[in-house]
This record gives structure tokens, C-alpha cells and sequence, in this order.
């Protein structure tokens, strides 16, 4: 007799499969940044955040192996239990600087930088205002922080004044949140009126920049495309082009010794691996070396797009939106035949009807590479 959570979890996934909207985790080794082997065959990747390749490269590696031989393979504790590991403020002395903020701190990965941080800022009594389009783990964060949440069209700074103007008055703070890139669009938020709207209504100005760092501008960030932008917190994560895991935030010192006393995702999680903050520190080192790696991925990117017809990309994410979640899955299975892999992403994570490819591109990949997903993607694009 099967008992009742198990009936519980069948049930919901036959009809998640039903519905061409079941996701299975499948055993892959990623060779280098782009080759990856499953089931004993091998596939150019395009659904990997690694945007510069780092994730392989000999001297982040060697920099994560030297940390744990010196550190150890785990930070023991909570930072404010075990103490400030040197390679913790080393990091964040580096990030603070590369964003001209004050100060920085750094988290265990962005999901629980963005669900520590909003609560630490927003509470019951104020206002959240959220791009609809925002990250999941903004939205999550949101919802604890139990302000009200109001979310704005997509990259409208009209519909965000608009909200601002109607439900900023009832509150004490308001805290406006966006994707700096958007991860399932890869297009860009327009922050410099973003930033103004904010400061008209006196609304604190959060932006995530997971897929900015490393690809988009020097590499320093979206932020930096936008000069006269205030952006008050500016987070990003180390698992996308810094090629690791964890994320930060930069902002003034007391808002950063605030975040470091008060921020739940910070006070009650064991501290980054040291490896983590090495390989970081490394990664930064050759971004900051390299700047011919950094223009690449939007290079190999806009390859495609003009190939294809499509909006120049603004960043290295492009989408090809093809409507049904089962017509994105016929077209990744298409192009996995090929020997190419392109995750099909389905609602929840994009709205319903807009299920895509998403395609991501790394400075690893050759020319040849992208000319092949071009002809691949090609057939797809009129359904
Ligand atoms: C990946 C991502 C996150 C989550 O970061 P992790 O370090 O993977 O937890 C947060 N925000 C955005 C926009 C992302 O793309």
C-alpha cells in the first residue's frame, strides 16, 4: 500500500508530465566550459552559466586547491561564529571596489542573498516593487520580508512610476528590485531612469546582476552602463562568469555592517568554502586581465542574432521563444540530436505560452560552434 505523501508526489508528477512540464536532472560531466558528456556521448553546451569559462581555468582551479590546502575544505561556522576568514574581506574588499561601493559582504549563492537581504530591508508596514520578470529567488524574498509586493511591466519605467505613485505614500520604505540582465531574456534593465523614478518617490534601488558580472560593459556590471544611476544594493552572485558559487552585496559601510548584524541568510549559514572565495579572487584577477575574454560571450551572442534576424543581444542570454512548453522540448530534443544542448525552459520559470531555448554563450565557444547552433536553430524559428 503506497502511503499518502508518496500517492501525494506521484499523482502531482504525472500530471506534471502530462503537461510536458516535469524536469529530470540528468547525469552530465562538463568536460571544460563548453564540452559536456552524458550517456557516453559528447554535446556542445549552451545552457551553462560559465560565461568566460572560468570554471576550468587552470588558475581559478589552482587557486580553490592551494585554499583548501592551506583552509581546509569548509568554514567551520556562521561567520560571526567562527570569525573573518582573511580571504572573506580580501573578497570583499575586491568586489566593493570593482562596483565603487563602500563595502561589500559576501553570501553562501544568490538565492539566499536575495532571500536574506529584502526581508533585512522591507518589512510588514512597507512596499516591495518588483519587475514581473525578476528572479525567482527576488520575488521569494519578497514574499518573507511580508511587505506589500506590487510588481511593474517588464522594463516600464512608466508602469514603475505609476505603482511607485500609488502605493508609495502608505508606506514607511519602499524597496524597488530588478534583474540587472534578465536571466531568461538577457536583455537589460533600463537602471538610469529605473534609478531616477526611485529617488523621486525616495525607494531604496536593488539590483540583481547575476548575469552582468563578467559579461556586460569592462565586466564590472550593468550598473557601470548607467553612470548617473544610484543603485543602492548592488548584488550579484560568483556561480555565473565568476565560474564558482556564492554571491555578494556591495553597498555604503553601514548598510553593510547592518546587513552583517541583522541579515538572516547571513547570521544563520555556514560561511562560503574558503576554496570558494580563492577561486573568486582568481576569477577576478583574469576578468580584470582579459578584457578580450569579457567582450566574447555578447560577441558570440550577437553572431547569432544577426545570423537569425533577431534583436541585436544585449547580453550573453539569448532566448528563442517558441510558445508551448512541448514545442520547446520537440526543439531541444531536435538539437541534442545534433550534439548541442539547449535547455527548453518552461512556466513556472518564464510565463505560460512563453516557453524558449534559452541559449547561453561563453568565450569558449568557437565561431564554428555558434554556426552550428545558427543552423540548427534555424528551422525552429518559423513555427
Ligand atoms: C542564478 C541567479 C540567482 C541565484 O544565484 P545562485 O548563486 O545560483 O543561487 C539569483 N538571481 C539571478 C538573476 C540569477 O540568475
Amino acid at each position: 500500500m503506497t502511503d499518502t505523501l508518496t500517492a501525494f508526489a506521484q499523482g502531482k508528477l504525472d500530471q506534471l508530465s502530462a503537461a510536458s512540464l516535469l524536469r529530470t536532472i540528468k547525469p552530465t560531466h562538463r568536460m571544460d566550459g563548453v564540452v559536456v558528456e552524458r550517456d557516453g556521448r559528447q554535446f556542445i553546451s549552451f545552457s551553462c552559466n560559465d560565461y568566460l569559462g572560468l570554471s576550468h581555468h587552470p588558475e581559478v582551479k589552482a587557486a580553490a586547491i592551494r585554499a583548501i590546502e592551506t583552509y581546509g575544505a569548509g568554514a567551520g561556522a556562521s561567520r560571526l561564529v567562527t570569525g573573518d576568514h582573511p580571504l572573506f574581506a580580501e573578497l570583499e574588499a575586491r568586489l566593493a571596489a570593482l562596483k565603487g561601493a563602500e563595502a561589500a559582504c559576501i553570501f553562501g549563492s544568490g538565492y539566499l542573498a536575495n532571500v536574506g537581504l529584502i526581508p533585512t530591508f522591507a518589512g510588514p508596514n512597507d512596499l516591495v516593487v518588483v519587475d514581473e520578470l525578476a528572479h525567482a529567488c527576488i520575488w521569494t524574498g519578497a514574499k518573507l520580508s511580508g511587505a506589500q509586493i506590487v510588481s511593474f511591466r517588464h522594463n516600464d519605467v512608466a508602469d514603475l512610476a505609476a505603482k511607485l505613485a500609488e502605493h508609495r505614500a502608505g508606506a514607511p520604505k519602499a524597496l524597488v528590485a530588478t534583474d540587472g540582465v534578465f536571466s531568461m531574456d538577457g536583455d537589460i534593465a533600463p537602471l538610469g531612469e529605473i534609478s531616477r523614478v526611485c529617488q523621486a518617490y525616495d525607494a531604496w534601488l536593488m539590483v540583481d546582476d547575476a548575469h552582468g558580472l563578467g559579461v556586460v560593459g569592462d565586466g564590472s556590471g550593468t550598473a557601470k552602463l548607467f553612470p548617473e544611476a544610484r543603485v543602492d544594493l548592488q548584488m550579484g552572485t560568483l556561480s555565473k562568469a565568476i565560474g564558482g558559487y556564492g554571491a555578494y552585496v556591495c553597498a555604503t559601510r553601514p548598510v553593510i555592517d547592518f546587513i552583517k548584524t541583522r541579515t538572516r541568510t547571513v547570521i544563520y549559514t555556514t560561511g562560503l568554502p574558503p576554496a570558494n572565495a580563492a577561486a573568486a579572487l582568481a576569477a577576478l584577477d583574469v576578468i580584470a586581465r582579459e578584457p578580450e575574454r569579457v567582450s566574447a560571450p555578447i560577441a558570440r551572442a550577437r553572431r547569432l542574432t544577426t545570423a537569425l534576424n533577431l534583436p541585436p543581444a544585449e547580453s550573453a542570454v539569448v532566448p528563442i521563444v517558441l510558445g508551448e512548453a512541448d514545442l520547446a522540448l520537440a526543439a531541444a530534443r531536435d538539437l541534442e540530436a545534433k550534439g548541442l544542448l539547449a535547455v527548453a525552459i518552461r512556466p513556472p520559470t518564464v510565463p505560460a505560452g512563453t516557453a524558449r531555448l534559452r541559449l547561453a554563450f561563453s568565450s569558449e565557444h568557437t565561431e564554428a560552434h555558434v554556426d552550428q547552433l545558427i543552423e540548427a536553430v534555424r528551422p525552429w524559428l518559423n513555427r
